[in-house]
């Protein structure tokens, strides 16, 4: 396809826009570099989008709109799974290009993050072809008449992600948009678009008609605003912060589209006396991950007293295994932080929290570049702001409890409510922890793991509405009921 690109660590990438299933420049462009070497690795100079890249995406969206829809889950599943397909056999290119672009690990990009792409949209489409709209939500009402649901396609839906897990995170999105049979306007992240920038050439190369999938590369202010406050957009699909998140929903309220909003989180990683201390303490040392770019990481450890020295005895141990790294050697455990501005946003909320009189157990200072060293403080006071508001970046808390009241009344001690994991050998403790805590996805004993098809999002700050199985179909399509009195029917010879 035409249209100018860039080769990344020997993969050729393109930076302009895709729109109506062409590749389209604008008359600005903006910088992309590497976290890995910030100061001399430049990527990329990307089409900088506006209103007017915008609108021409959307105006091809809603063309491409009745024709897509008109293909019923079955003739869009014959597609979806072709662009699964392309995913999968991209995989390898496409773990380069992330991992130079947003420096998270190459290996945790191949072996898991980029295949869970390719299954996001094998799933939705297989939802779809099997589930949506067969009768088994019919229901017969006292006077006889059929009660049965239908979800049909809603329009156009507008898409914006952020940088931590770009390519994924947006299929997780674009998947069951497509398999409603919405079409879609993508703005991938300026601090990493290239490979949102690349699943245009995916979707040409598995044969989507065009305009069924648009990406259109901007700032979050200049093109990011126009799309999610377009007056002809039918959806809007925002995964970001919160702050974000309040500009998103008023442009949308002005114009009544409905959204599903998955932000930001604090949670609580609850470790009780009764725990596998081993297993709680390595998936402890895991909220690290990313470099603690992760929207559902434990960042709170909450650790029973009784427990708590022993738990920060083995916690160091695996916390001393942590290499630091360059993200293409398989050796390293994670790599830098995004950009110069989260680096910055890091060491404020560090030098804070020693303002505000938190003991610094171990890290708190930047190694080099954008590389920071894992961080925990503890005997954090109650009102510290690094309790409260989400780092972004490794820096973890620890704070001990009583008993089960206490640890529950310091979890949900948060404006936010996305996730939390608890660690105990007690199941009946488990249940009544695991209700009363307040998060759209609880783990017990165990971390990450969840099966597509559940509801997925967050409570208070973290998120509005659910996504997952029939919860996307719920959001992504129209939803009808039809009552009929069959009893009317012509049965016909
Ligand atoms: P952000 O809110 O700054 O930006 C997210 C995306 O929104 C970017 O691509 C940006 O360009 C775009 N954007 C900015 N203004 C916009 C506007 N007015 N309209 C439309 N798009 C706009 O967030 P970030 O710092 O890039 O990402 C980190 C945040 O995302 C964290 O809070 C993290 O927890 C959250 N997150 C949540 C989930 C989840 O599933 N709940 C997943 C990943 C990240």
């Amino acid at each position: 396809m035409s249209g100018d690109t860039v080769e990344v660590e020997g993969v050729t990438v393109p930076v302009d826009h895709y729109i109506d299933g062409r590749r389209v420049s604008s008359e600005t462009t903006f910088e992309v570099r590497s976290p890995i070497d910030w100061d001399s690795w430049k990527l990329a100079e990307v089409a900088n989008g506006g209103q007017a890249e915008v609108d021409a995406a959307v105006a091809a969206a809603r063309r491409a709109f009745p024709q897509w829809a008109a293909l019923g889950p079955e003739g869009r599943h014959a597609h979806l799974t072709r662009l699964a397909d392309v995913i999968d056999a991209t995989v390898p290119d496409l773990a380069k290009v992330e991992c130079a672009d947003n420096g998270s690990l190459y290996e945790a990009m191949s072996l898991r993050v980029l295949p869970r792409a390719a299954n996001n949209i094998r799933f939705f489409a297989d939802f779809a072809r099997d589930r949506l709209n067969h009768d088994d939500t019919a229901r017969t009402l006292h006077g006889g008449e059929r009660n049965r649901v239908r979800y049909d396609p809603a329009g156009v839906a507008a898409v914006s992600t952020p940088w931590n897990a770009p390519f994924m995170l947006a299929t997780w999105r674009v998947g069951p948009a497509l398999a409603a049979g919405d079409t879609v306007v993508l703005k991938p992240p300026e601090w990493a678009p290239l490979t949102c920038s690349m699943l245009g050439d995916l979707a040409d190369e598995a044969g989507l008609p065009p305009g069924v999938l648009n990406v259109v590369h901007g700032t979050g202010a200049g093109a990011g605003a126009p799309l999610t406050g377009h007056r002809d957009v039918d959806r809007v699909a925002f995964t970001g912060s919160p702050a974000t998140a309040h500009t998103v929903y008023r442009d949308a309220a002005a114009n009544l589209t409905p959204v599903s909003f998955e932000l930001g989180g604090k949670s609580p990683f609850i470790v009780f006396e009764d725990a596998d201390l081993d297993a709680a303490t390595a998936t402890a040392a895991y909220q690290y991950d990313n470099s603690g770019q992760v929207c559902l990481a434990g960042t709170r450890l909450l650790v029973q007293r009784d427990i708590v020295g022993d738990f920060l005895t083995r916690f160091e141990e695996r916390v001393g295994e942590i290499k630091v790294g360059d993200p293409r050697d398989p050796d390293t455990t994670y790599g830098p932080l995004i950009h110069p501005v989260a680096l910055e946003r890091v060491t404020g909320y560090v030098e804070r929290a020693f303002e505000a009189g938190a003991n610094l157990a171990f890290g708190g200072r930047p190694i080099e570049g954008l590389y920071y060293p894992p961080t925990l403080f503890t005997d954090v006071p109650e009102q510290a702001e690094i309790l409260h508001h989400e780092v972004f970046g490794p820096v973890l808390t620890l704070q001990t409890f009583e008993d089960e009241q206490d640890a529950i009344a310091k979890a949900n001690a948060t404006d936010y409510g996305l996730a939390a994991t608890i660690y105990t050998g007690d199941e009946e403790r488990a249940d009544r922890v695991s209700a009363a805590v307040v998060a759209g996805t609880v783990w017990v004993n165990c971390f990450y793991v969840r099966d597509l098809e559940t509801p997925f999002g967050g409570a208070r700050d973290s998120g509005i509405g659910r996504e997952g199985g029939h919860h996307s179909f719920d959001f992504y399509s129209d939803v009808k009921t039809i009552v009929e009195r069959t009893a009317l029917f012509s049965r016909g010879e």
